[in-house]
């Protein structure tokens, strides 16, 4: 029986933590500079905003009005009280958290668009899904919150690629298999940042946003394919949690290549 809820995996360190359910990816256009700016900015406006109700409405007015028509997932939210947390400000975080400098301990979650009970309480599917072992190798690989935050809801694409591993390997795999070995974290990291940079996305993906409420809101469909002569792939369910599209037969016969070399890689790093 794997560990539920036993690993917390909001907020780990300086450099890492997530706000993939508070939307933190559901934006146009998305890259890590971007998003980084946008944090930046808005995390400084908040400083200068009077604690009162109509102080944070006003804020809230402010950010979220740029990408209000423009999102991946039109029905789920960004949240405008996501920016940048921590003495050096290296990781993302809610700006409504007692925690918060200049909130003085009073918990501002309440005037957010879910509300304070939402926001305290709720938990991802990866949380309850994704084995406890594949949640540490997580904690011990991934050492920025950009990647960690697109990656970790992801359960269904993380059990593919430790399945495939395991099944390599012929044996199962340890967070200790990790600690120490540069070159299996280094294949790891290389295949989570696959979220950002898969280059066989299909055309009419809501970009590395990845909605996971499981609501039945926004399905991620199946593979594209635009000619029935593209053949299935034997990383089927992986291409599909990375929402590819392939144009011809060529191009999958790259895409598996791809995945190959760094299943590859990761066997080396484990035997
Ligand atoms: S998406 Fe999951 S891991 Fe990320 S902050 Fe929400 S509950 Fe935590
Ligand atoms: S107010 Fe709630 S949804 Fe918004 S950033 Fe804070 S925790 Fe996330």
């Amino acid at each position: 029986m794997d560990d539920i809820h036993d690993i917390y995996l909001c907020q780990l360190s300086e450099t890492v933590s997530c706000g993939a359910c508070c939307g933190l990816y559901n934006l146009p256009n998305l890259s890590r500079e971007k998003l980084e700016i946008l944090l930046s900015n808005r995390t400084k406006d908040f400083e200068s905003v009077p604690r009162t109700e109509d102080g944070i409405f006003e804020f809230q007015r402010r950010n979220k009005a740029p990408h209000r028509l423009s999102r991946p997932f039109p029905q789920f939210h960004h949240c405008p009280f996501l920016g940048l947390i921590g003495g050096e400000k290296w990781c993302v975080g809610c700006l409504l958290h007692p925690a918060m400098p200049g909130n003085n301990g009073v918990d501002y979650r309440s005037l957010s668009w879910y509300g304070e009970m939402a926001c305290r309480t709720y938990f991802c599917p990866t949380t309850k899904k994704l084995p406890g072992v594949y949640q540490s190798i997580l904690i011990v690989v991934i050492d920025n919150w950009y990647d960690f935050g697109l990656i970790v809801t992801e359960h269904s694409l993380l059990t593919a690629y430790f399945k495939e591993v395991e099944s390599r390997l012929g044996r199962r795999i340890a967070a200790s298999d990790y600690t120490q070995n540069f070159l299996a974290k280094s294949a790891f990291k290389e295949f989570a940042e696959l979220k950002s940079k898969w280059p066989y996305r299909r055309h009419d993906a809501p970009g590395p946003c990845n909605f996971f409420f499981e609501n039945g809101l926004y399905p991620r469909p199946d593979v594209f394919r635009a000619t029935p002569d593209i053949r299935l792939s034997p990383y089927e369910n992986i291409l599909r949690e990375l929402d590819s599209g392939f144009s011809s037969a060529k191009e999958i016969e790259a895409a598996d290549q791809l995945l190959d070399d760094l299943f590859l890689k990761a066997e080396r790093a484990l035997m």
